[in-house]
């Protein structure tokens, strides 16, 4: 297609504001996917999405619309994620695109997200079309919404298209103000090859399919290609566009979003933002701007529960970076829990989200530790080193100093909750930055905090002292020093290395009490009485005991049916596949997590 009837978009929002539902209505609006085929959020095709009801992978899709002046034009939408972790994919889409439409649920406003991403945006060089969705919603308020987006978005009103996805209220409006007011692609048809690689996924028979944004030239079937920054260099297998399956018809021209099938067999060599061209350009055009990489910002430890699976979790690992390459991992060993991985994620749904694809799609049982963030430590000797590990702290006579993340964040609340607010934030190190009044009776409020304290529950506690109401971005900010400690956890004497965890020093008393406390009711009895302790150093600072085990748990069935004693027993191997012998303690899963839940 010619440029001037192309129109490349995204959508973003705030989750939950609508996106998906949208997509599904263009799609419908345009005949890309029949009303019969189009089952619920076409474009979440993950098992996972679909029952998190989030979008996790950025998807694309052309459309056809003919508009109303009777021209027809290609479109091509690309679906963003819209939750903190995935704020890359985002930036990833928006690179491939000329404009947005901005989608702001009616009866909610403007939230963290919507201003997270609309920053993305305009830091892109995208217009932007403000769409307020869900006006079916008695609840709605779309003028008071519209007034937001003039005041906090800085849009004009008039420019506020209402529609109601559901109900498919504004579907053709919007169609038509994409035509409108987003440009067409203005790239060089006759230079050679620049697409920048957006995304990917990897596919067992036609390798790494690169989903690619053709800014100059074209590209065809069978056509050797290279990559600027790995300079691999292969023949393209296949090329086409997503509808959203992908299409092949063996073509993509200037301006245009589809997909090469590369036969790659390793993501690394074709790295998302890198630029796809011919070899013989290399030294006469520049690579495309890339993007920020993704930084993977919270570090866990994985464990097979069986250690004779450790093959099999590497194996599920390698697979899933092949479509993922902001997951991280190598190798690491625990006293407590044998060999296993450590992992990056992006953040914490990321680390669920991998750890529920582990078990599901890989059926492997797996354990998991807390969540630590990464220190920059300074010895007294002037060498620094990164530690991801709370257990590969080195011991506190050698350490100078240590940096901790500390982030932007930015909440967005009702003014009632204000005083709920500041008291969490400061129970978490947070340093009050800024409040600014978005209307009267709602507020930004800006922090700098650890994203130490962020990982441990924070958001579930602001959303339970809100009622639900407050919404949040964050952001890094960047390394400050911190007074931390370690703390050091014994069970039976026996200090597990997967328990230990960097504090700050203020609350290492409170802290090691409340997790000993958790522990020992986490811990199940044994034969024996076992002792937890928390220490700093060789300081003890808190104690608890696990009792030891009164009765056989069996006995209680003596002579009862056996269908009950068999239940019981499975129901104790069933508990077993969580639990790890760690000298001769057995430590469920839980314990390993129980940091997280301490409040
Ligand atoms: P996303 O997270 O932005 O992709 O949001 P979804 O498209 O998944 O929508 C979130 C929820 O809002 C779903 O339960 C949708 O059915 C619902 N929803 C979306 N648009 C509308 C709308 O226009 N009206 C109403 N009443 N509900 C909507
Ligand atoms: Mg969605």
């Amino acid at each position: 297609t010619d440029q001037t009837h192309i129109r490349n978009f995204c959508i973003i929002a705030h989750i939950d504001h609508g996106k998906s539902t949208l997509a599904d209505r263009l799609l419908e609006f345009t005949g890309t996917v029949s009303k019969r085929e189009l089952m619920e959020q076409t474009l979440d095709q993950m098992e996972l999405e679909r029952e998190k009801g989030i979008t996790i992978k950025a998807q694309a899709v052309r459309m056809r619309y003919t508009a109303l002046n009777g021209e027809e034009y290609e479109l091509n939408l690309i679906d963003t994620p819209g939750h903190v972790d995935f704020t890359y994919e985002v930036s990833r889409s928006l690179a491939a695109c000329e404009g947005a439409l901005l989608v702001i649920d009616a009866t909610q406003g403007v939230e963290a997200q919507t201003l997270a991403n609309l920053y993305l945006a305009v830091e892109a060089d995208l217009n932007i079309i403000p769409v307020i969705n869900k006006i079916d919603l008695p609840s709605a308020d779309p003028e008071r919404v519209k007034q937001e987006v003039e005041e906090v978005v800085g849009l004009p009103k008039e420019e506020c298209i209402l529609a109601s996805a559901k109900e498919g209220t504004g579907t053709q409006d919007i169609l038509e103000a994409i035509i409108k007011h987003i440009p067409p692609p203005k790239g060089y048809v006759n230079r050679p090859l620049r697409a920048l690689v957006f995304d990917s996924h990897y596919d067992a028979y036609k390798g790494v399919i690169a989903y690619v944004r053709v800014v100059d030239g074209k590209l065809r079937q069978g056509e050797r290609v290279t990559m600027m920054a790995t300079s691999s260099v292969t023949e393209i297998l296949e090329a086409g566009y997503f509808h959203p399956r992908l299409v092949s018809d063996g073509a993509l021209t200037t301006g245009e979003v589809g997909y090469i099938a590369t036969g790659f067999k390793n993501v690394k060599d074709c790295r998302v933002g890198d630029t796809v061209t011919v070899p013989g350009a290399i030294g006469e055009i520049e690579a495309l701007a890339g993007y920020k990489p993704a930084k993977p910002m919270v570090f866990a430890g994985i464990y097979p529960v069986e250690g004779n699976d450790y093959p099999l979790l590497r194996d599920a690992l390698d697979r899933l970076q092949l479509n993922d390459a902001s997951l991280v991992y190598q190798p690491e060993t625990s006293n407590a829990l044998g060999f296993g991985f450590r992992c990056g994620f992006l953040g914490l749904l990321h680390m669920e989200i991998i750890q529920e694809r582990l078990e599901r799609e890989y059926n492997l049982a797996i354990l998991a530790t807390a969540p630590s963030v990464e220190y920059y430590v300074t010895r007294t000797n002037g060498e620094t080193e990164i530690v991801d590990n709370p257990s590969a702290m080195p011991s506190f006579g050698e350490i100078e100093k240590i940096e901790e993340p500390f982030m932007d964040i930015s909440i967005f609340t009702p003014s009632r909750y204000i005083g709920a607010i500041m008291e969490l934030v400061t129970t978490r190190r947070g340093i009050f930055k800024e409040m600014k009044y978005i209307e009267a009776e709602r507020v930004l409020l800006n922090y700098a905090m650890p994203l130490a304290e962020l990982i441990v529950d924070f958001y579930d506690q602001l959303k339970s002292r809100t009622q639900g109401y407050a919404s949040l971005d964050y952001s890094l900010a960047g390394y400050q020093d911190s007074d931390l400690v370690k703390l050091d956890i014994l069970v039976n004497g026996v200090a597990v290395d997967a328990l230990s965890l960097i504090v700050h020093r203020e609350k290492a008393y409170y802290q090691g009490r409340a997790l000993v406390e958790k522990l020992r009711s986490l811990i199940p009895r044994q034969l024996f009485e076992v002792p937890i302790q928390a220490a700093i150093g060789a300081r003890v600072i808190a104690r608890e005991t696990v009792k030891a085990m009164r009765k056989d748990v069996l006995a209680k069935c003596y002579g009862g049916d056996i269908t009950r004693k068999r239940k019981l027993l499975e129901k104790q191997k069933e508990g077993k596949k969580r639990m790890k012998m760690v000298g001769n303690v057995e430590i469920p899963q839980e314990a390993f997590m129980a940091v997280l839940s301490l409040e």
